[in-house]
């Protein structure tokens, strides 16, 4: 790994960061008169916590991290375009992606003119490490992988990620949004061992919280410290840190909707087994499965005139014919299942 001094922006690394009121006095006072809010309408009234101490430390105890390791954002949304905007100068550095992958590494590229280089899969849907590592260069800055990758469902075996992060000059961006729902362990615990490691996780999947955009990065302190010093000062609002509180509160549930959707997944692979036009249901190490069908757009038009909308992947590198389609809840999977039956 090249020092992370060379890495990141030149720019980035000599900014002087917003300072808010919030950010001057931390404690606890009787009257605030420093931020010019409106002091009715409690407790909207009040800018939320910058630094979202509470959440953080709360994830720290339960991820078994220090709260400078961890970042906060809006969905994982927001730490994947602060990473091209702390690391790569436009027009000049570039990325390498896996491919099929999760379509926002194209777009925050895009929005930062940064060029992504794009390396298949193996048709088995594993890292080809060589080929990742030959595409990268000098201008390399960020390696993307998925793991469990979206919309293949499998995870990459831990050795390739490994030999991937030790030999890569730049930064590795591992991707767990769905490492809840996989046999395979985080690479969490291996943080301290690898400088050049950012991991994203999020809200939105196994922890049921889509709707109040909350994702996190895990880093080293000196990459968190950085993507901090650049995100919006008030970026994560008051009713998602209290919302997101209540529920890290409650892992037990999070975990009991994972062991649901896990055996759902295995009845709904079954059942899409036995039908005649699937030709093939590729194993998951997610919350949805990537099916083969004969003809993939005949069968996405079919389900959405019978109001059942799942995700047309035919057009993705090594997915054609390809359906992606979510695990719900029994009833959902039955009424997918019961128009599946009746197709053709
Ligand atoms: C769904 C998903 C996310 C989550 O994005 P949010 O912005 O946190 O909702 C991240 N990565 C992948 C690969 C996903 O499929």
């Amino acid at each position: 790994m090249k020092p992370l001094n060379q890495l990141f922006r030149q720019n980035i690394l000599s900014l002087k960061p917003y300072s808010s009121a919030r950010d001057e006095y931390t404690g606890e006072a009787a009257v605030f008169l420093d931020a010019n809010e409106n002091p009715y309408n409690q407790p909207y009234n009040r800018y939320p916590d910058p630094y979202q101490r509470e959440v953080k430390d709360k994830i720290a105890g339960i991820k078994g991290l220090e709260s400078a390791q961890i970042f906060l954002g809006n969905g994982s949304d927001e730490p994947i375009d602060l990473l091209y905007r702390m690391f790569c100068e436009p027009g000049v550095d570039n990325v390498v992606s896996i491919d099929p992958t999760y379509g926002m590494y194209q777009v925050a590229a895009d929005i930062n003119q940064v060029e992504v280089r794009k390396v298949l899969l193996t048709p088995d849907f594993e890292l080809d490490v060589e080929a990742l590592l030959a595409a990268c260069d000098n201008h390399t800055k960020l390696l993307f992988i998925c793991s469990p990758n979206n919309p293949t469902g499998n995870c990459f075996r831990a050795e390739d990620i490994q030999q991937l992060t030790e030999n890569f000059e730049g930064i590795v961006v591992l991707d767990e949004a769905y490492i809840d729902f996989a046999p395979d362990k985080s690479f969490l615990p291996q943080l301290n061992n690898y400088p050049n490691l950012v991991i994203l996780q999020t809200f939105s999947k196994a922890w049921g919280m889509a709707g109040i955009r909350l994702g996190m990065a895990f880093a080293s302190q000196q990459i968190i410290k950085v993507m901090s010093n650049i995100k919006y000062p008030y970026n994560i609002n008051i009713l998602t840190q209290k919302t997101a509180l209540e529920l890290l509160n409650k892992v037990g549930q999070m975990q009991e909707w994972v062991q649901l959707l896990l055996k759902e997944r295995e009845r709904l692979e079954k059942q899409l087994n036995q039908l005649n036009f699937v030709e093939k249901v590729y194993p998951s190490d997610a919350n949805y499965l990537l099916v083969r069908v004969e003809d993939a757009r005949g069968v996405y038009e079919y389900l959405v005139q019978k109001q059942i909308i799942i995700r047309d992947r035919s057009s993705v590198a090594l997915c054609a014919g390809c359906l992606r389609i979510t695990v719900g809840t029994r009833d959902e999977n039955e009424q997918l299942l019961e128009a599946l039956g009746s197709y053709k």
